[in-house]
């Protein structure tokens, strides 16, 4: 098929898989003879009801829960989630550990400070050598043998991929190991939500914004296991919004007051479209192989360079730099061209980022790999 839009690496709002806005455009006048659009249908009728229902189950059975896991609704994104999670996981014990890994779990700490007893677990503040090689401050996920997790902690909380460092948490801590069984794990998933196979059984609590990988913003999503919320006494803190409860929530299931009912849709829509692909284990594959492509070839290159140690480098968000700041302006224009969109880093960290996020193809990484190629040979 033929490329007809442009590749678009935005880190979020991020690209849609084509077929779903396409199915979007197609039934937007008329939601399968129901006469009316998703936008304008009662978010208690039996037609939105369905929509709601199904993306649920379908978002459940993409991530291999069982049913001591339920899914939540909500809004506010991630960065409501961050005063969410202490307000309703804080109530009878004060203690709450974070590991510090860059931009977000900053964001999420220095909100919890203002509900809580924080102690730092771990921090990649600092630069240092990991696996022989000298890495940034941030450039990292601190070696887990080094965290000190206190075994009373009401939650440790990561943030699984740091979309701007692009520093990713591979795979998920033993917590037992750290002398700490018993500390629910709470993880802000914005960003590798169904990028690849997780094991759930281990989180008591992921929540992200879906605008990075599942849809279009003004949808949350909280992964929860009902009994971290059933146990607790008696509610959340006095302070926490009523429609921030999440045993409010849960009991209206996700219906406490009117949802993001259009985000919803197209997110149903994106997992019926990852069903389609082979779920996560398809995506995974697809998105191992596309990083292996990107960093490769920022590896063999000598103009291109990373600041990521290689085991943790995320598979979602690349950031790269050049050799010369006079560079970028070119090298944007030159991808824009080419119909390679939204390469442009973070101003906090600045450089380029590349976002290959499930709804980018191959295609746009292989684009993407052979401008890199073009564009240094043309200032050599
Ligand atoms: C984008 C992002 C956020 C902020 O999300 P909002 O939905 O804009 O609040 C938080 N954490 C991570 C890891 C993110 O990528």
């Amino acid at each position: 098929m033929a490329q007809r839009r442009p590749f678009n690496f935005a880190p979020g709002p991020a690209a849609l898989p084509e077929a779903v806005l396409e199915k979007a455009a197609a039934e937007m006048l008329d939601w399968r003879g129901s006469g009316m659009s998703v936008m304008e249908m009662s978010h208690r009728g039996p037609q939105f009801l369905s929509i709601h229902e199904k993306a649920l189950a379908d978002f459940h059975r993409l991530l291999g829960l069982g049913p001591e896991h339920k899914i939540l609704f909500m809004q506010g994104g991630a960065s409501a989630q961050n005063a969410i999670v202490p307000m309703n996981l804080l109530t009878n014990n004060p203690r709450c550990d974070y590991v510090h890994t860059g931009h977000w779990s900053a964001k999420s700490l220095k909100e919890a400070q203002h509900y809580g007893d924080l102690h730092l677990a771990a921090t990649a503040e600092q630069a240092r050598e990991i696996d022989g090689e000298m890495v940034p401050a941030f450039g990292y996920v601190p070696p887990m043998k080094e965290w000190r997790v206190r075994p009373d902690a009401a939650y440790l909380h990561l943030c699984g991929n740091e979309t701007i460092g692009g520093v990713e948490i591979h795979n998920w801590p033993n917590l037992a190991a750290m002398g700490a069984g018993d500390v629910p794990l709470v993880i802000d998933a914005s960003s590798h939500i169904l990028s690849r196979p997780m094991d759930f059984s281990k989180v008591a609590l992921a929540y992200g914004g879906a605008q990075k990988n599942i849809g279009p913003s003004g949808l949350t999503f909280v992964i929860l296991r009902e009994d971290l919320i059933r146990s607790r006494v008696p509610k959340a803190m006095d302070c926490c919004p009523s429609v921030f409860d999440y045993r409010g929530v849960l009991d209206n299931d996700s219906m406490l007051n009117t949802p993001s009912t259009y985000p919803i849709y197209i997110a149903g829509l994106v997992f019926e479209w990852l069903l389609e692909q082979g779920g996560v284990e398809a995506m995974g594959r697809i998105n191992a192989q596309k990083a292996a492509l990107l960093y490769g070839a920022l590896d063999q290159s000598d103009f291109y360079q990373t600041k990521v140690a290689r085991s943790s480098r995320s598979w979602m968000n690349v950031p790269f730099y050049l050799p010369d700041d006079r560079l970028y302006e070119p090298f944007l224009a030159g991808a824009k061209a080419r119909g390679l969109l939204s390469l442009k880093g973070h101003k906090a960290v600045g450089g380029l980022r590349a976002s290959i996020y499930n709804a980018m193809p191959l295609e746009g990484v292989q684009a993407l790999v052979a401008y890199l190629a073009d564009f240094e040979k043309e200032q050599s």
